[in-house]
């Protein structure tokens, strides 16, 4: 993988597709900055050697138009206070006044330009608009991996109008760990999906037959395949159109010896609620009237012996409600299965915004080997898609 490690800025301006996509509040103070602190080695990198950088960045979903609340302007300010370098703005991305600011900038200083989806050029991979946008620098760097799957105007098309081009640090530690579940896991190779939906994760799953040794199945999904097989689920969520795709991937597993671990009990409630009545239930009798939110205590036993086996874990999804307090002791048991393989070995790879949550709220983030900052983009990744944001740069 090329990566801005093998350029020697001096003297040259990087044009660098940043992922600043921060939350902000009602304030339009920023909540967290770890996108920002992410990107600042290659930032550093390039400054340390006598370059100059120009930010590119999307930020939220303003869908084509200028709307005050998603200006990177409110990003500034903090931006010169973790990179203690002069921070230029220019409120357009490729109006004239931005073509002036980036053509004069001072080497070791930043340009930050307006949120790319101000343009609706940027979301529809515009060839123009990329052009012009490629006028900003003379390298282009790519460091967003969580914008890698789309094939956006800032994210893939633009590469074409270069002929220097590389990855950032973050980019290329991102494809890098993704690549060592790919390529050669060490095994038993175990991947953990979790979440609401069967729908959004079918093509995963179908993937990781492909490649795991066992895949442990949580959260809401799990019941549309105990319904499947033909138990009661009461309540539970269920996909009745997606009954067909849980049968032909329980058949394509036991057809290549890939083993499938479900929740032989659950966590059942009432109502989908904190205060809820719960008790313990078998994930197959699970009464009229009552729903799982959590796996129960015999399948965090059963998953956490077939994690502390494993040598390589992916964890994708949370095994049940985790935002509410009475549902959360699936999510953080298995969070401290994973950390406790990790210790004794394991690599571990977290990813998906609700895993790298969950991750994050119960205290395990540096006991896990990576938590992946790309959310839609891992998820791509581990489908076996091509992502336009890699396929740029490796051309
Ligand atoms: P996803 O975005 O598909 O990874 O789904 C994450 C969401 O699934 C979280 O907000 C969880 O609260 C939710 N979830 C997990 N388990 C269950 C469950 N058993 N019933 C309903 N929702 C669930």
């Amino acid at each position: 993988m090329k990566t801005v490690e093998s350029i020697n800025f001096k003297d040259k301006k990087a044009l660098i597709r940043v992922d600043f996509n921060v939350p902000l509040n009602d304030h339009l103070e920023i909540t967290d900055d770890s996108r920002m602190m992410a990107a600042l080695p290659t930032i550093e990198k390039i400054l340390n050697d006598g370059g100059a950088v120009v930010l590119i960045s999307h930020l939220g979903r303003p869908k084509g138009e200028h709307a005050d609340r998603f200006s990177m302007k409110h990003l500034v300010e903090h931006l010169s206070k973790i990179t203690k370098r002069t921070v230029h703005f220019a409120p357009d991305c490729i109006d004239d006044n931005a073509m002036s600011i980036s053509s004069t900038l001072p080497m070791g200083d930043i340009l930050l330009l307006e949120n790319l989806r101000f343009h609706s050029e940027e979301t529809s991979g515009d060839v123009a608009f990329a052009k012009r946008l490629a006028e900003h620098g003379d390298v282009y760097v790519n460091d967003a991996f969580g914008t890698a799957h789309r094939a956006h105007a800032s994210t893939s098309v633009i590469a074409q109008f270069f002929d220097e081009k590389c990855f950032g640090y973050l980019m290329a530690k991102e494809v890098e760990n993704a690549q060592k579940l790919m390529k050669n896991p060490e095994r038993p190779f175990t991947a953990i999906v979790g979440g609401a939906k069967v729908s959004d994760k079918i093509l995963i799953i179908q993937n990781l037959l492909n490649i795991a040794d066992h895949i442990i199945i949580g959260g809401g999904m799990a019941y549309t395949f105990k319904k499947a097989m033909g138990g009661d689920i009461g309540n539970s969520l269920f996909e009745e159109e997606r009954v067909d795709t849980c049968k032909e991937i329980l058949a394509e597993a036991d057809k290549r010896g890939v083993q499938i671990h479900l929740p032989v009990d659950s966590v059942v409630a009432d109502q989908f609620s904190n205060d809820a009545s719960s008790s313990t239930s078998d994930s197959d009798q699970i009464g009229a009237g009552w729903m799982g939110l959590d796996i129960g205590p015999r399948a965090i036993e059963e998953f956490s012996e077939v994690l502390n086996a494993s040598k390589t874990i992916l964890w994708n999804g949370p095994m049940g409600v985790f935002e509410m307090s009475s549902f959360e002791n699936g999510t953080k048991s298995i969070a401290q299965a994973v950390a406790n393989a990790t210790k004794a070995g394991a690599f571990s790879l977290i990813g998906g915004g609700d895993s790298s949550a969950a991750v994050k709220k119960f205290g395990y983030t540096n006991s896990v080997s990576y938590v992946s900052t790309g959310g839609g983009a891992l998820l791509e990744y581990f489908e076996g898609k091509i992502l336009p944001g890699i396929a740029a740069i490796e051309g």
